[in-house]
């Protein structure tokens, strides 16, 4: 491809709202142009990356035995309601009515749509398994989309589904997923970790996401130093924490006058935090009704809200008002399980069973109890509720756990019959029996996996694409494309790289400095660059790596089989 062929706006401009360098660069680097919130279109050099990494993932699916398809990007709101989700997906899913007030979506993700399209199809055992998948626009009124194709509305998923006649057959091809998405992480030149992840709305048992480890990524993973424990946060576990230092207190309800929080309750009675109980008061939002609940955990521990929001089975969480809290019976500052009102829905962490010595609140204001012991109650839910916090320890191996940060490139789910059930999505047994699909889903962020590789590979001046994602491999660069002998050889040179199949790119812009195609150079982010310049004459050259941005000079006879050699 030439430059001067090819539509490649370059800016040096940064959009008001791009705080990350993927976003910057994409948009600087004319890959991607913003239309709307959360909704891009994809530029020449965008589409050839965007269809790079479909062609490594749709390569390593295929070789795993799975079937590429496509369905429609707009389905009928009745598929949903047959499966029960067109009232649990909640505002994320863009509904919309055609001219007869028929009802549609904008597909955020297709469990209904391949269930649908393999019911009454495969009806065998025989016929089992299959794996389908697509890659395919989505469309989710996310509430805030930012970090440009990180987080948008609008966003291209590979998204499989695989039916099987057993449990153990899905399993099997859950794993066979695991592998074949590390193969195509690792071909994308990604660092990644696989971490175990919690199954959320879409419901089902194990799940793992795979996150490309970068600072900028929105998850915070829980990695253990010492084994290869890794989980989200949402999904983290840890060994029970040892309470030290507790100091015995009679079982008493002792005034603490305007103490409400764990630090002054902790510093009036003259103990440590770990030996506080903290209430965390929520409302929990369903899908008809909204319910205040309560939430007990260590008063040095942190609750974490996608364990509370499972644990009361609420589509979601969120803040309870002053109102909320008074209209429930609550006094804020000084709640505690004991006494609470009778219609209290509340939920104590797992690691505070069997505790006793606590200090808890009252239920009255200016009130809290001592020597509190968790035994005394009856009928109580526990649940894990914690966010594991740096320097726990790991439950599997006792070693210490450290957080980072990651970016949510894949996920993938041993989904069970959930779908297939509520769907009447059946096939016969070996035993002649009928029986749901049990079924898995996997899923990959492909226009979120631009930003990511982006995020991980990047320098002060621009992208720093890996081998099987850059546009071109090789930037010829002709420094003036006025001096004929110059261009000639430039094309020379270019032809050349393209009989050896090497994908490159002639700058050949006869109204762009040497130090603009530089500049452009650098920001887009092909790994290599070639300078024809005036040292031609000499019949010498310049290699430049774009990683190091050093530069060698080579004769022009070596310069195809050093290229060759430097690309592997
Ligand atoms: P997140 O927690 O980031 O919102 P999710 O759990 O909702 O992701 P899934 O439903 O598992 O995502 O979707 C599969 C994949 O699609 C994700 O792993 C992610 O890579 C990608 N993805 C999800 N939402 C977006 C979005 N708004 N923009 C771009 N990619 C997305
Ligand atoms: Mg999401």
């Amino acid at each position: 491809m030439k430059f001067s062929r090819m539509f490649i706006p370059t800016t040096k401009e940064t959009p008001k709202d791009a705080s990350l360098p993927s976003h910057q660069y994409l948009v600087r680097g004319g890959y991607v142009n913003q239309v709307g919130a959360g909704i891009y279109n994809f530029m020449p050099l965008g589409k050839i990356v965007l269809d790079k990494i479909r062609s490594v993932v749709k390569s390593e699916l295929d070789d795993a035995g799975c079937n590429e398809v496509q369905l429609g990007f707009v389905t009928p709101l009745e598929l949903w309601k047959q499966s029960g989700r067109a009232t649990k997906m909640g505002l994320e899913m863009l509904r919309i009515k055609d001219r007869k007030n028929g009802e549609f979506v904008l597909s955020p993700t297709n469990e209904e749509a391949m269930v649908d399209m393999v019911k009454n199809r495969v009806t065998s055992y025989k016929d089992l398994p299959i794996n389908l998948y697509q890659i395919n626009t989505k469309f989710r009124d996310e509430a805030r989309p930012r970090f440009g194709l990180l987080r948008g509305r609008e966003f291209l998923m590979k998204d499989g589904y695989s039916f099987h006649e057993s449990e153990e057959d899905m399993i099997r091809e859950f794993h066979l997923m695991e592998e074949t998405y590390k193969k195509i992480f690792t071909r994308l030149g990604l660092d990644f970790r696989v971490v175990d992840a919690d199954s959320g709305a879409i419901g089902g048992t194990g799940s793992k996401e795979f996150h490309v480890l970068a600072q900028s990524g929105e998850d915070t993973i829980v990695v253990c130093k010492s084994c290869e424990y890794g989980a989200n946060i949402e999904a983290a576990t840890r060994q029970p924490k040892e309470v030290k230092g507790k100091r015995e207190k009679g079982k008493e309800k002792v005034l603490t006058p305007d103490v409400t929080s764990i630090e002054d309750v902790s510093k009036f009675l003259d103990v440590e935090p770990s030996q506080t109980i903290k209430a965390v008061i929520k409302k929990a939002v369903y899908e008809e009704t909204q319910k205040v609940v309560v939430f007990f955990v260590r008063g040095d521990d942190e609750l974490e809200e996608t364990k509370a929001t499972n644990a009361v089975n609420a589509l979601e969480l969120v803040d309870a008002s002053e109102d909320d809290i008074q209209d429930a019976g609550l006094k804020a500052g000084y709640v505690g399980m004991f006494g609470l009102p009778k219609d209290i829905v509340f939920v104590v962490d797992n690691e505070l069973k069997d505790e006793d010595n606590l200090i808890c609140g009252a239920n009255e204001e200016n009130y809290h109890l001592t020597g509190v012991d968790l035994k005394d109650l009856s009928d109580v839910k526990y649940d894990d509720l914690i966010a594991v916090q740096e320097g726990d320890k790991c439950s599997c191996c006792g070693g210490e756990l450290i957080h980072t940060k990651g970016i949510e490139v894949g996920h993938i789910f041993q989904l069970g019959t959930r779908y297939s059930a509520s769907m009447n999505a059946n096939f016969l047994d070996r035993n002649g029996k009928t029986q749901p699909f049990i079924m898995g889903t996997y899923g990959i962020g492909v226009s979120r996996l631009i930003s990511a590789i982006i995020e991980q590979h990047h320098d002060e001046k621009g992208i720093l694409w890996t081998k099987e994602s850059t546009p071109f491999m090789v930037d010829v660069i002709v420094s003036n494309a006025k001096n004929e002998d110059e261009l000639n050889f430039a094309n020379e040179i270019y032809e050349t790289l393209k009989k050896y199949k090497v994908e490159a790119i002639l700058d050949d812009r006869v109204d762009a400095r040497y130090g603009f195609k530089m500049g452009d150079f650098e920001l887009l982010g092909f790994p290599y660059g070639v300078i024809i310049g005036k040292k031609l004459v000499d019949g010498l050259v310049e290699i430049v790596d774009r990683k190091t941005l050093e530069k060698f000079e080579i004769k022009k006879e070596e310069l195809v089989g050093k290229i060759l050699e430097m690309i592997g």
